[in-house]
């Protein structure tokens, strides 16, 4: 008799607690709604970019579930993909040939797909491929990552016949209302040939100012060149590179993202003659990769805002992260760690000493070069 006194009670306690909850939940749920309202309201667009995804052996071993036979990059991705998710853009270098079975390391790059899908979980749109190891594995392995990724995302940067790049290079998308042209190209493809008739766009001044018109012809409002170049390991920008970024800005390139290095290299604003400016992030450093090293160990990601009416970058700013290789709730991996929001404590995980070391070596180091742009890693 007792127990029928006191359920009613407690049936109110609930509602009442559920009614708590759930106007919470309403009140959140509105503020969200105003926020992303006044997003898709305000004139500015968010594009991010990332560096090298890297397939060494170790990240292919560590993707392996030896009870499914089958491999995930996926939740290598599941700290940064909130920093990617949001943006109106994003896209990254797909550095490794997805050239099947057998899979390889370095020199000669073979990844199983999921590395793609890893990928593109993080919320990538388009992906680049010309890098100096897209002929790794000859023409099949060129034409295969091509059609692999297409049938996915759009690429930039390699093609499968020339008529094609006359046809769909440069790449141009239509981000909610603007119209953004997307360059790619490569110094070199590591001396191996590139087979005909495939085509994989190499540093070419001439043909680079050309692409530029076309891009303008065909509507574009923004440009945007992603180059493969510099030096390997070397942390600030040469001068072949300074001299390429002042030719692109006057040609009428609207900002310059590099990839290659492995290293995050310094950043610069350029002025055109007119007095406009274009941001230049030299070199991203890894997306993903098994490079342990001091200053290799991590990467950017760069966010450029974008003027939607007028295409112009309004914006520039970085966010570091740590490539943690090592065991999170017992499983071994790669993870990609925001380092700020780590040193926060906004994580309920600790790494181990020395890895916590690195992360914070990585990061401070990232900070000093990158001196001259803000980053947006701050929660
Ligand atoms: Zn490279």
């Amino acid at each position: 008799m007792k127990s029928q006194r006191y359920l009613p009670l407690f049936l109110y306690v609930l509602l009442f607690a559920f009614l708590i909850l759930n106007c919470q939940g309403t009140i959140r749920e509105k503020k969200e709604a105003a926020q992303s309202d006044k997003i898709a309201g305000s004139d500015t667009l968010t594009f991010v970019f990332a560096g090298d995804v890297m397939g060494h052996t170790p990240q292919q071993k560590a993707a392996f579930d030896p009870k499914t036979k089958k491999y995930s990059f996926t939740e290598c991705y599941q700290f940064i993909t909130p920093c990617i998710q949001p943006a109106d853009f994003a896209m990254a270098n797909l550095e490794i040939p997805l050239a099947g079975k057998p899979y390889t390391g370095y020199p000669y790059f073979s990844a199983p797909d999921e590395l793609l899908e890893g990928a593109l979980s993080t919320g990538f749109d388009a992906m680049q491929l010309a890098n100096n190891h897209v002929a790794d594995k000859g023409k099949y392995g060129i034409t295969r990552t091509y059609n692999t990724v297409n049938k996915r995302v759009p690429s930039v940067g390699v093609y499968l016949r020339e008529s094609q790049r006359d046809s769909i290079y440069p790449l141009i998308m239509n981000v909610k209302g603007l119209k953004v042209a997307f360059l790619n190209c490569t110094y070199d493809t590591n001396g191996n040939p590139v087979p005909k008739p495939c085509v994989v766009n190499l540093i070419d001044t001439a043909q680079i100012r050309k692409d530029v018109q076309t891009a303008r012809q065909r509507g574009a409002k923004c440009v945007i060149m992603t180059i493969h170049w510099g030096l390997e390991y070397e942390l600030k920008a040469n001068k072949e590179q300074e001299s390429l970024a002042r030719f692109f800005a006057n040609v009428g390139v609207d900002a310059v993202i590099g990839s290659h290095p492995h290293v995050v290299q310094n950043f610069e604003w350029i002025q055109r003659k007119d007095k406009t400016t274009v941001p230049v992030f030299y070199s991203l450093g890894n997306m993903i990769s098994n490079q342990r090293w001091k200053n290799s160990n991590g990467g950017i990601l760069a966010k450029l805002e974008v003027s939607k009416s007028t295409g112009k970058v309004l914006k520039a700013n970085y966010l570091p992260f740590f490539v943690h290789k090592g065991t999170l709730d017992g499983k071994f991996q790669y993870y990609l760690i925001p380092t700020e929001k780590y040193l926060d404590k906004k994580y309920d995980f600790q790494l181990p000493e020395k890895e916590e070391g690195m992360l914070k070596a990585f990061d401070d180091a990232t900070h000093e070069r990158l001196k001259n742009v803000e980053s947006w890693g701050k929660p």
